[in-house]
Formats: structure tokens, C-alpha cells, sequence
């Protein structure tokens, strides 16, 4: 391997690396970066290969509501990727979302990304699934859109990369869309065809994400209580990568909103291999925010009134823990400076926390040696 820094490599390599095992690779939203060194050393200490990784929501031109723009995340990233003498991980933008689909979005867009390779990014998920056409006759109609927005970026993406491998992940079914009988789960013929309009375009993406039952963040109980999320649906995951197999396209799962799945059930029963990327990100807040909580009471508390002063005139009815816990989030760009500056003490703490839950992760995921398969494919010259 000619690589003699800790930078981050393309995510595809990551994903040629493990090409045909049964393993999951871990993309950490770090938006508590904190919590990056732990999981940075706990992937080196188990050989694991690991994505982190910021949503356009959460990291944008103007620092998003975690307060890091794609430059300064970057920056967080290699320093601790460093610091651990991790050197199999790539740096991701998740949920690039297109919402609209107008020229003003989309020029935007191309700002946004423009800024991400700037700042070093070797992997891309195109979000464009909100462009759903429920009015299309068929399939091709219904994702026109879609198709026609990912492609258009993803060749702007390969253009800006000049050369250089990249990862690239896009989106079929919102994830977490309900309608009145529940969620919208994605059909194996979707994922298909829209794979197949995107090679059609010379669009080659890795890692396909579909909505098949989890939500993005916490699940409730009709109390507003956080309970275990048992809601993915593993037969048409399965059903899904099948049919993409099936008609020889060559890519993976991605599987989003995994926080509050038990670990137990993913290590036994997820379908390792059809998923191949599996995005963790709440769980690592709650990790940060869980620590606080007991090493820096006075700022949790500080942290926990304005969350809910801001957040309760917005959910009318909703038990100020369910408040708290559904809009926390936005509270790390306010109390940026307070969260940065903790002692080393409580950094630790949320380090060594971080470490062993990563630990549990990778071991679920199957991804212990993935690190190794990744270097070993990177002396191949066939990429
Ligand atoms: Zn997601």
C-alpha cells in the first residue's frame, strides 16, 4: 500500500475492499465530532474499515445546525483519524438532499459539493428521493425526477473529482415516509429500475439506500417514551438486493437510521453483504449528551432549557423529555463553544465510550478485518 498518511480513501475502495463478503461497514454521524477518536481507535483496534459522515442539514456552506461547515468536519475528521493512526475510513457527505429540484437548488448544490472536495471528501450520497412523482404512469415516470437530478450531480461530482475514485451512494424511497397506513417501503422493482436509468447516464453508484421500515433518529411509544426499533424489514431488504443482483447491477445497501435497533438482532439477522453500509448517527449524540449529563451537569441543564424552551411552542402536547429528545440536536450549534471546550476528563470519557459501543458495532456488523481486506485490494492495480 503507497498511502503513508491517516487521510481518508475513496469509499469505493472501501466498498471493492470487502466486494462479496458477508460485512457491514459503519458510517458514524459524528456530530458531536468528540466522539470521532474513540470510534477512529476502536476501527483501528478491531481492523475495521469505517465511514464518518454529516448530512447537507447538519453541515452546510453556512455550518448547518451542528455549526461545522464540510471544511472545518474535515479538518475534525483527519486530526483524530490521526491521532488513532486509522487509515482505512472515508469521509462522506450523507443526505446531499434535493428537495425542489429548481435551477436555485441545484446551483446551491454544486456549491455545496464544490466545498466538500475541497475539503477532502472521498464519498457522496445524492438524496433526491423527495422528488417522488405519485401522479407517473409507471416506474421510469414516477423516479424521472430522481433520476435525472442524481445523474446530473453525479457526473458534476466525477467531473470536480478529476480523475480521482470516489464513493457514490443515492437514494430510492424516502426514508421514513409514511402514509396513512404506515411507512413506504421501497418495491424491488424501484431500486431496479433506478439503478438501471442511472447506468443508462453512465451513473455508477456503490451503495443504493431504500426506505424498508426504520426512521431517522429515535422511535416512541404513544407516550412519547423511546422504545427499541424492530421495524426494518428484513425479507424485502433481502428481496431488494436479490433483484438488484439478479439483473447484474452491482450494488449494495445502504442502510440508514439504525440508532435504537438492537445489536443483537443486527449481528444475527441483518443481511450482512446485501447491506453493505450501515449508517449509525443519533446513538452518538446520545453517547455525547449521556456523558455530559453526569461530568458537566450545569451545561446539560443549560442545554436541556433552552432545547425545550425553543422546541415546546412547536409540539403542543409533547412531554418536555420528548422535546428534548427530539430537538437536542439543534442545541449543539448554540452551545457550540461550551461543547468544544469540556476538559479532558469528560473528552475521555466520551471517548472511551464511544470506543468500547464501536467495538459492539463493528462486531455486529461483521466488519473486524475489513480494514485488512481494504489494504490488500488497494495493491491490486485494477482500479
Ligand atoms: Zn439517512
Amino acid at each position: 500500500m503507497n498511502k503513508n498518511d491517516f487521510g481518508p480513501i475513496p469509499g469505493s475502495t472501501i466498498f471493492r475492499g470487502i466486494n462479496g463478503k458477508k460485512m457491514i461497514i459503519m458510517a458514524a454521524n459524528t456530530r458531536i465530532a468528540t466522539v470521532a477518536s474513540g470510534i477512529f481507535k476502536a476501527a483501528k483496534d478491531s481492523d475495521s474499515a469505517v465511514f464518518v459522515e454529516l448530512a447537507r442539514s447538519e453541515s452546510d456552506l453556512g455550518g448547518g445546525y451542528t455549526g461545522l461547515t464540510p471544511h472545518d468536519f474535515g479538518e475534525k475528521m483527519k486530526e483524530a483519524a490521526t491521532a488513532a493512526q486509522c487509515d482505512v475510513w472515508a469521509l462522506h457527505a450523507d443526505h446531499i438532499t434535493i428537495k425542489k429540484g429548481d435551477a436555485r437548488e441545484v446551483e446551491q448544490t454544486r456549491q455545496l459539493i464544490d466545498a466538500q472536495i475541497n475539503a477532502g471528501y472521498t464519498s457522496f450520497a445524492i438524496d433526491a428521493s423527495h422528488l417522488f412523482n405519485f401522479e407517473g404512469k409507471n416506474v421510469r415516470e414516477e423516479l424521472s425526477e430522481n433520476i435525472s437530478i442524481t445523474s446530473d450531480l453525479a457526473l458534476y461530482i466525477r467531473n470536480k473529482m478529476k480523475g480521482k475514485n470516489f464513493g457514490l451512494e443515492v437514494e430510492v424511497g424516502e426514508i421514513g415516509r409514511k402514509d396513512g397506513q404506515g411507512l413506504i417501503l421501497t418495491r424491488p422493482q424501484e431500486a431496479v429500475e433506478f439503478i438501471k436509468a442511472l447506468n443508462e447516464h453512465d451513473v455508477y453508484p456503490q451503495v443504493l439506500a431504500i426506505a424498508n421500515g426504520s426512521t431517522h433518529g429515535h422511535v416512541y411509544d404513544e407516550n412519547g417514551s423511546v422504545i427499541e426499533q424492530l421495524s426494518i424489514d428484513i425479507p424485502r431488504t433481502k428481496a431488494i438486493a436479490n433483484a438488484l443482483r439478479e439483473n447484474n447491477l452491482d450494488v449494495g445497501i445502504a442502510q440508514h437510521g439504525i440508532t435504537g435497533t438492537p445489536r443483537d438482532l443486527i449481528n444475527l439477522h441483518f443481511p450482512k453483504g446485501d447491506i453493505i453500509k450501515g449508517n449509525v448517527g443519533t446513538f452518538w449524540q446520545d453517547i455525547a449528551f449521556n456523558v455530559l449529563k453526569i461530568y458537566e451537569p450545569g451545561l446539560y441543564k443549560d442545554i436541556q432549557e433552552w432545547t425545550i424552551q425553543t422546541y415546546r411552542p412547536q409540539n403542543p402536547g409533547k412531554r418536555d423529555a420528548q422535546i428534548f429528545d427530539g430537538n437536542c440536536k439543534f442545541a449543539i450549534k448554540e452551545f457550540f463553544k461550551e461543547i468544544y471546550s469540556v476538559d479532558e476528563v469528560t473528552e475521555k470519557a466520551i471517548q472511551a465510550m464511544a470506543y468500547a459501543e464501536s467495538l459492539i458495532f463493528f462486531r455486529a456488523f461483521s466488519s473486524y478485518g475489513s480494514a485488512s481486506l481494504v489494504r490488500k485490494s488497494m495493491d491490486q492495480p485494477t482500479e
